[in-house]
């Protein structure tokens, strides 16, 4: 069950498809965020538009990906798919950048990672529609400018901090994605089930949600392996009982938490006695980026209450010391 979704076969990704919602309707959750959509999409369509370029971050699994392909659709238009670190020499994003019909949307995943050189290009693109390009070299390189049809660029991050400002600057449109409630998961749950087509039950889907660390992502990922152990272990039905039987058999923590967020909270207790410690003395002692631990772990260990910022640095709360079954020392300023 890695979060990041990496190690999922093509079959899996196949079904990862299969589950994502096209439209406003089908996404649940982030209403806020859905609602000012609505409205910046339906004004661009009335104008005959391109939608503003669009910035979505927040925590991996959350549905960034899934977003771009609903705005791609609620504007009618086609979506190009691509990534930061994928996009190698100037002329790779010229060729993606030509190609674009008026209005489509170019989808670039994880844009922290786009290399300066690249990012530079983009400005003007995003700005003005045109990008400079050089061709040939030696004696005969020139500079030409091609102009480009309006566009959407549509940017996802887990680690915004990371995006340099005029790169940020020049989005219309950001949004940042929250972790989802339990209620929200068990219906994304249930309505991924539907499409399985598998039955489960409302105590079964409120028990995996539970368990999905506030990610759609990991949710259906769950739901997927509980449904192997119902098919083989079970009736076929999703049942309280095999989805307790499933979630042990799979070792997955009762709240929901990874290995790095486990690894986090061990190491604070056991290293730094609970803490309070400074964020990049934790990012070496789990040898994790300090900026990944920022954005992409602590939301959510502070969310369900596990750890507090205080003005020097991170500490853990009881209820991390009572759920890995550790003991606060002595001297702990926490009690
Ligand atoms: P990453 O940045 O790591 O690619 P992401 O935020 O782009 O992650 P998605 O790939 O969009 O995440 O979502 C993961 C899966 O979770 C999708 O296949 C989709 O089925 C499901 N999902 C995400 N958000 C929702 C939602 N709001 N409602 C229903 N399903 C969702």
């Amino acid at each position: 069950l890695d979060p990041t979704g990496d190690s999922f076969s093509s079959e899996e990704k196949d079904i990862e498809r299969a589950l994502r919602p096209l439209s406003f309707d089908d996404f649940a959750g982030q209403d806020k965020i859905l609602e000012n959509l609505d409205v910046f999409v339906k004004a661009a369509n009335q104008r005959g538009e391109a939608l503003d370029h669009t910035l979505l971050h927040g925590p991996p699994g959350l549905g960034k990906t899934t977003l771009a392909h609903i705005l791609s659709n609620e504007l009618n238009s086609n979506i190009k798919v691509t990534s930061g670190p994928v996009i190698d020499k100037p002329g790779d994003l010229a060729g993606l950048l030509t190609n674009l019909e008026p209005r489509d949307v170019l989808f670039i995943d994880e844009i922290h990672r786009l290399s300066s050189v690249i990012e530079e290009y983009l400005y003007s693109a995003m700005e003005d529609y045109k990008i400079d390009i050089m061709i040939e070299s030696g004696p005969n390189a020139r500079s030409v400018q091609i102009e480009l049809n309006p566009f959407t660029l549509i940017g996802a991050t887990t680690r915004s901090g990371l995006l340099t400002s005029p790169m940020r600057a020049r989005f219309g449109i950001s949004n940042r994605l929250e972790y989802y409630s339990t209620e929200l998961l068990s219906d994304i749950i249930q309505r991924s089930a539907a499409i399985l087509n598998v039955p489960i039950s409302l105590e079964a889907a409120i028990e995996i949600a539970g368990r999905s660390r506030g990610t759609p992502r990991i949710a259906n990922a769950l739901l997927r392996r509980i449904r192997d152990f119902a098919q083989i272990k079970g009736s076929g039905k999703i049942d309280i009982e095999i989805v307790k039987y499933g979630l042990k058999a799979l070792n997955v923590d009762a709240y929901g938490l990874d290995d790095m967020d486990n690894k986090i909270l061990t190491t604070i207790i056991d290293k730094f006695k609970g803490g309070p410690v400074g964020l990049s003395t934790l990012a070496t002692a789990v040898s994790e980026n300090a900026e990944t631990i920022e954005e992409v772990y602590e939301p959510f260990l502070i969310q369900k209450g596990f750890i507090h910022r205080t003005p020097r640095g991170r500490q853990v709360t009881e209820l991390a010391f009572s759920h890995l079954g550790k003991m606060p020392s002595k001297g702990n300023s926490l009690f």
